[in-house]
């Protein structure tokens, strides 16, 4: 009888590749957002801003765990978009569901408490439109048509739309979604990122994750590129003089844009929006220097934040 001796180190583990897309963990994502917000707002100037963030985050973990499973698009159509390299979640396309707006009636209902006049004001005014009011607001909101928008209430239809989105992407699996060649929009929704993460640990170790800005998934791209125009030539980085060094802006010469880039092993605990409204000063400096920012944050836009 034939023997195989398996000498030692002849079996190779299989390789394991780092995954193109990270799927949000719905089960802590917001609550983990929220203490991130609250740890960034002891001594921060702005601090009554951050800590109502974070109340909202914790409205929206609490929204999400107490709605069930969206509906869906159907397999068909699912297939279709992975056959032709389309995010299944677009959001120029989907048919969003009454549930979004369910949502947002307890996300206003659970911040209320907290918010201040200004906000307060904003939560009465969301109260008072009607379904076919909040749709149109979702849809300029979704599609970066802010002028003339109520920008204070803003970042409530942003947070709701969010949970919504974070709900519809975890009913799918990894399989559902395309892995397309433009790497600068989300795959699954189609959405811009907030910002992007040098991840640590295992196979993501040292790797970049752009961060969707609206269903919270992450793609990777490699580093040392710009996640707008995809140059790898003019990229620079900057950071405030003794600021966080884990937070730093990504500009391109090319298009003349940035977007920051946060580093995981500077500080494990990052998280991209909330760090990112925590370092509002970062945009102050690149906006001086004549950068545009390529991504939106949709808890933060022009003029709405009065704190
Ligand atoms: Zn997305
Ligand atoms: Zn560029």
């Amino acid at each position: 009888m034939a023997t195989t001796i398996i000498e030692p180190g002849f079996i190779q583990p299989p390789s394991i590749e780092p995954p193109f897309l990270r799927q949000p963990n719905a089960s802590v994502l917001f609550g983990e957002r929220s203490r991130r917000l609250m740890a960034l707002a002891q001594g921060h100037a702005m601090a009554d801003f951050l800590r109502f963030m974070g109340h909202l985050a914790e409205a929206q973990q609490h929204t999400l765990d107490s709605q069930a499973a969206p509906v869906l698009p159907d397999t068909e159509q699912i297939m279709l978009c992975k056959a032709h390299g389309m995010p299944p979640l677009g959001t120029q396309t989907l048919l969003r569901d009454a549930s979004w707006r369910e949502g947002l009636s307890t996300l206003l209902e659970r911040v209320a408490g907290q918010a201040n006049p200004t906000t307060s004001a904003a939560i009465a005014r969301l109260q008072t439109l009607s379904a076919a009011a909040l749709e149109v607001f979702a849809d300029r909101l979704l599609s970066g048509d802010y002028a003339g928008l109520d920008l204070a209430a803003a970042p409530l239809i942003g947070a709701a739309l969010q949970v919504y989105w974070v709900r519809l992407v975890s009913a799918l699996e990894p399989g559902d979604f395309p892995r397309p060649d433009v790497h600068t929009l989300c795959p699954v929704c189609g959405s811009l990122p907030t910002a992007s993460v040098v991840r640590i640990s295992g196979v993501e170790q040292g790797l970049r994750y752009l961060h969707c800005s609206l269903c919270e998934s992450e793609w990777n791209m490699v580093r040392i590129k710009c996640s707008h125009c995809e140059s790898t030539k003019g990229i620079a980085y900057f950071n405030i003089d003794g600021g966080d060094e884990a937070v730093k802006a990504e500009t391109c010469d090319e298009c003349n844009s940035y977007l920051k880039i946060l580093y995981m092993e500077k500080n494990r605990a990052v998280d991209p929006v909330a760090d990112d409204l925590a370092s509002l000063a970062l945009d102050i400096l690149m906006d001086e220097a004549g950068y545009q920012r390529s991504g939106p944050n949709l808890l933060l836009f022009p003029g709405s934040h009065d704190a």
